[in-house]
């Protein structure tokens, strides 16, 4: 016992619960062509060693990345060739002016390239900062964005988890009946451009929302990025979601919302993509390797791969992506 004590076994960390081998070969993505990653955060030029190791791993060619101007420099002039940006504002300065600095951020990015601008309305930005998309506040960014012909993408909702625990105070945070209001207030008037729909639109626990909103507007494309709360919810109802998945297959656009970190080396980013290609790619069932803190321990997810045939992971993965990259001027 006491050398149980002494020598304790290191508990598994939260990326690798279940001693995945990551580094184990698989196949690139059967498609033809390259294969984008629409939505993630590589945030540093001194964080893409490792993040192009486990991309190339898992077969994952181009990103389209949400970091800061001043390090977007020095990563497009390193990895400008695998590297799109999506324009997002000075991450933590809100107050003073902070529509005109924003503006000059949105000419910043364009001036690098970038078509595709990010405005974040998860429920903290309306509980917490008391922003709403839909206000005379954010209107000359959006107009700004149509102005230059550029798409636009938004992280409207949450985890319905979250709704359910840390957003109960509706007095604040609003319902998220509310929250998808306030955004079909400002969709409805900007049909042009593409625009694209964060983590399965905020509500992967309600396809039968989603569906409606793919409906109502011809322009709108998700994005299926967010890794524990995808192996969550879509393997909750994995049938219903692969049948939403081949019917919406024009409209759904790969992304992983891979986060890189001081900390975050090649296992940490591998556990994210093995993941996503285990559950969009094959009919794998078994235990998530990545921890998921909104449930009990007794209580992890299972993950339901969703097999999907190959003409639909061709469009997610490389014809959609490019779709939209086409129709904002990106790519020719
Ligand atoms: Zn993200």
């Amino acid at each position: 016992m006491s050398d149980t004590l002494s020598n304790p076994v290191p508990p598994p960390p939260d990326y690798n619960r279940t001693g995945v081998d990551f580094r184990r070969p698989m196949p690139r993505p059967k498609v033809r062509g390259t294969v984008y990653d629409f939505h993630s955060h590589l945030h540093a030029l001194r964080h893409a060693d490792a993040w192009f190791a486990s991309a190339d791993h898992y077969g994952i060619d181009v990103f389209l990345t949400m970091c800061q101007l001043e390090e977007a420099m020095g990563l497009q002039r390193v990895w400008g060739n695998r590297l799109h940006f999506i324009a997002v504002p000075k991450w933590g300065e809100w107050e003073g002016n902070l529509i005109d600095r924003w503006l000059t951020r949105i000419e910043g990015f364009y001036n690098i390239g970038s078509r595709i601008v990010k405005f974040w309305f998860a429920p903290p930005a309306i509980g917490d900062r008391k922003w709403r998309l839909d206000s005379d506040m954010f209107r000359p960014l959006i107009e700004e964005a149509r102005g230059r012909k550029m798409a636009i993408m938004t992280h409207v909702g949450d985890p319905e988890t979250w709704y359910r625990s840390k957003y109960t105070d509706t007095a604040k945070y609003g319902t998220r009946d509310e929250h998808y209001r306030m955004w079909e207030n400002v969709l409805a008037d900007y049909r042009e451009q593409p625009w694209i729909a964060a983590h399965m639109a905020g509500n992967p626990e309600d396809l039968t929302r989603v569906q409606r909103l793919l409906d109502r507007y011809p322009n709108l494309y998700l994005d299926c990025s967010a890794t524990r709360w995808m192996v969550r919810e879509i393997s909750a109802h994995r049938d219903e979601a692969r049948d939403f998945f081949i019917r919406n297959q024009d409209r759904i656009l790969f992304g992983t919302d891979q986060v890189s970190q001081d900390e975050r080396g090649f296992e940490f980013l591998a556990s994210r993509l093995w993941c996503h290609r285990k559950l969009w790619e094959t009919a794998f069932i078994g235990p998530t390797p990545i921890h998921d803190p909104d449930l009990p321990e007794d209580q992890q997810p299972t993950i339901r791969g969703l097999c999907l045939p190959d003409e639909c992971l061709q469009k997610m993965y490389h014809d959609n992506p490019e779709k939209v990259l086409r129709a904002v001027g990106v790519i020719a």
